[in-house]
């Protein structure tokens, strides 16, 4: 399986220097250190290309070898602000980089949006109210009042290519407010208190009635946008029978291979798929089954 999207970062944590203040200096000293500049969770770009800036970070991201890779969120000042002390000519959110950047970048942008993200909305704790303090190199805070320790925040979500009984057909939902013929595989948060499996079950039960047998664990992927982590899942309907939920949908349907790829070369044509995503994967994958 090729890497999905976002995944596969190749930089070195290194989780075990986050307090060690002698050796990110020296990682933020390397003449090949990087620090990538955000504001409000665009990446500061020039001629389509991430800056690297000379602000003092708020977060170390990795090593590569024995240069480090930073990020700084520059969201306090007015955004031309921030293009001028830059020198960037634009800010542009990370998907729509995505084409232009190979693949390392993509997830190096994502995770430190990702991180960044965080920050700006978790400056205070929701304990006491007190303001929270960058540690370990920005990948905790603590709360300056009452000590409590905050964590980078992840929010998982299941999403599930469904096939008919036979195999030969999938299920794909219309969203409220899409476009005509926006039909995607259907996804929703995991709820406190659920397995993966529980919530791929009660999604498609709540979304289109349908009950699945068997619900197989595919692929994940890192989805800091701004805080996800998509779980893949392959489920097999009882029956093809479907009742939608309006609230949410306004269609679902079942697609033979032959109409999935007429669908997709509609969009690719419209300029409207999203290759990025893990959808992308769960359809690819089925399509190469048939
Ligand atoms: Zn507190």
């Amino acid at each position: 399986m090729s890497l999905l999207p976002y995944n596969g970062l190749a930089l070195d944590r290194a989780s075990a220097r986050r307090s060690d203040e002698a050796w990110l200096s020296s990682a933020r000293r390397h003449p090949d250190a990087r620090v990538l500049a955000f504001w409000r969770d665009g990446c500061l770009t020039r001629d389509g290309q991430p800056v690297t800036v000379s602000e003092e970070p708020h977060v170390f991201l990795g090593a590569n070898g024995r240069a480090g890779v930073f990020a700084v969120d520059l969201s306090e000042l007015d955004e031309s602000t921030a293009r001028t002390r830059t020198g960037a000519d634009a800010v542009l959110d990370v998907r729509r980089l995505f084409p232009v950047v190979d693949a390392q970048e993509a997830a190096t942008l994502a995770y430190a949006r990702g991180m960044l993200h965080w920050h700006r909305n978790q400056r205070f704790c929701g304990a006491c109210g007190g303001a929270s303090v960058a540690r370990q190199a920005g990948h905790q805070l603590e709360c300056a009042s009452c000590g409590r320790l905050l964590f980078p925040r992840i929010e998982p979500a299941v999403i599930t290519l469904v096939t008919s009984p036979d195999g030969a057909r999938c299920l794909l939902g219309r969203h409220r407010g899409a476009a005509p013929d926006a039909y995607s595989t259907l996804a929703g948060f995991v709820e406190i208190g659920e397995s993966l499996e529980d919530a791929v079950r009660r999604e498609l039960v709540e979304e289109v009635g349908v009950r699945v047998a068997a619900v197989r664990y595919q692929a994940s992927q890192a989805w800091p946008f701004p805080a996800g982590l998509m779980l893949g899942f392959r489920a097999v309907a009882e029956s093809e029978e479907v009742a939608v939920d309006q609230e949410e949908l306004v269609a679902a349907h079942w697609f033979t291979r032959e109409d999935l790829r007429a669908l997709q070369a509609t969009h690719r044509a419209a300029g409207t798929d999203r290759q990025d995503s893990i959808e992308s994967h769960l359809l690819q994958t089925w399509l190469d089954e048939g």
